[in-house]
């Protein structure tokens, strides 16, 4: 069968994939992007939740079909007892419609001239002698290949930071169009959470992750409790776990939610992801195009440059959370809601790096003496290593 080249094939034509093709195709190159699925953007797994700014640093700018509501507020709900409230509406919040995002992502690519083969599964990609080959339905040969085949290509170690997760889309009449909730509870949602994002006055993506729970059962439990009802229910893991050790291994690279470029404290992956989309399609142009040997790995330092130290602070502050029973989340939100603190939180901070809202909830007033009378020792020393690194910052990333 006959073999076709390219100067970058990409493999999974997600968000990270479909950045990376725009950037590289934008600079002239012979691009393809290989999607196992039929369709652009389906099944849709995401929420959508990101910020304009995340997007404008993108390059992107949805069309106002893709963007399905803006929030306001949120509303955190503890294990028991009255929510916390604050206003989130300077951080520019936006929901988008993630099927009709995705598409839109694939015109711009294909408009740069990247082309796209639907429903072609990669299943291998060998690093041969000054090329790559990639197999699939046909064969492929390209001088950089871009592994963005999401959760499904993280290596086993990282397998273990995949949280199973579900989402609904709902009706319902208790929900408020301007506010995400979030109800923290762990035991019921153990190392993460359930939240509901609005995306019109009666309808909402109803979502939860927790360790070993089963997410259609909980997400049902709870819609008995609030009321209302689902129209589409699908399931698909979120990581949670930093990036993987390498994004750069000879000609190929890792992007996306294939190198862990996610939130560990959400497993937001649009801007984290984005971002090594974009820095990986302009990194292959200037390896083909100038032949700068060092410009794949420039990649990767400029994507940890960017967020690494971050990222490393909300590693630690996630295995604080995971640890934290639900006696102690209660204190803990006792005393915020005491020093009204919340609201400047969210105001001062940054939806896209969550190192800064943790340092201000580490300086409230009254919270270093309550770690130290309801935290475990093991606790204790985590918030000690969170501390320690927020006053000097780190080097690497290993969430050890
Ligand atoms: C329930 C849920 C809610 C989320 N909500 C948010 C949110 O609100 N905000 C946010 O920022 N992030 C959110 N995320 C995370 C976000 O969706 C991901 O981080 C992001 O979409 C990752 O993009 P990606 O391109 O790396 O991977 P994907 O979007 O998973 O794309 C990978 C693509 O590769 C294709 N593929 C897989 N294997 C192959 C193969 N062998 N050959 C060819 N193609 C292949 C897949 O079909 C897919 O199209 C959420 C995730 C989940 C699971």
């Amino acid at each position: 069968m006959e073999t076709l080249d390219y100067d970058v094939i990409i493999a999974g034509g997600g968000l990270a994939g479909l950045l990376s093709a725009r950037e590289a195709a934008s600079k002239g190159l012979c691009v393809a992007v290989l999607e196992e699925d039929l369709e652009i953007g389906v099944p849709e797994r995401c929420d959508g939740l990101v910020s304009m700014k995340a997007l404008m640093e993108l390059g992107v700018i949805p069309s106002s079909r893709a963007v399905q509501n803006t929030v306001k507020r949120v509303l955190i709900y503890p294990p028991n007892g009255k929510p916390l409230e604050a206003d989130i509406s300077k951080q520019n919040i936006i929901v988008l419609h993630r099927s009709i995002f995705d598409k839109e992502l694939a015109k711009t690519a294909l408009s740069r001239g990247a082309e796209l083969y639907l429903g072609e599964r990669v299943y291998q990609a060998v690093e041969k002698e000054g090329y790559v080959e990639v197999k699939a339905k046909q064969t492929f040969n390209s001088k950089v290949y871009i592994d963005a085949r999401g959760t499904t290509a993280l290596p086993p170690e990282k397998q273990n930071s995949l949280l199973p997760a579900a989402r609904y889309d709902i009706e319902a009449e208790w929900i408020n169009q301007d506010t995400v909730e979030i109800y923290l509870d762990n035991l019921r949602y153990p190392g993460f959470f359930l939240w509901v994002i609005p995306t019109s006055r009666d309808t909402a993506k109803l979502g939860v992750a927790g360790r070993s729970i089963n997410c259609f059962s909980t997400l049902d439990e709870f819609l008995k409790r609030r009321g209302g009802y689902p129209t589409k229910k699908v399931s698909a893991p979120i990581y949670v776990g930093g990036p993987v050790e390498k994004f750069v291994n000879g000609r190929i690279m890792l992007v996306g939610d294939s190198a862990g470029q996610t939130k560990p404290s959400t497993g937001g992956g649009i801007y984290l992801g984005g971002l090594g989309g974009v820095l990986s399609g302009q990194a292959a142009a200037a390896y083909i195009l100038d032949g700068e040997e060092e410009a794949l790995q420039r990649y990767s330092q400029r994507w940890l440059s960017l967020l690494e130290d971050d990222i490393r602070t909300t590693l630690y502050a996630r295995r604080l959370f995971e640890k934290l029973d639900n006696k102690s989340l209660e204190k803990i939100f006792n005393l915020l809601r005491k020093k009204e603190v919340l609201n400047s939180i969210f105001e001062e901070g940054d939806f896209d790096r969550h190192s800064k809202s943790i340092r201000q909830l580490l300086g409230v007033e009254g919270i270093v003496k309550l770690f130290s009378i309801i935290a475990s020792n093991e606790v204790k020393a985590l918030f000690k290593q969170i501390e320690g690194l927020l006053n000097k910052k780190g080097r690497t990333i290993d969430g050890s």
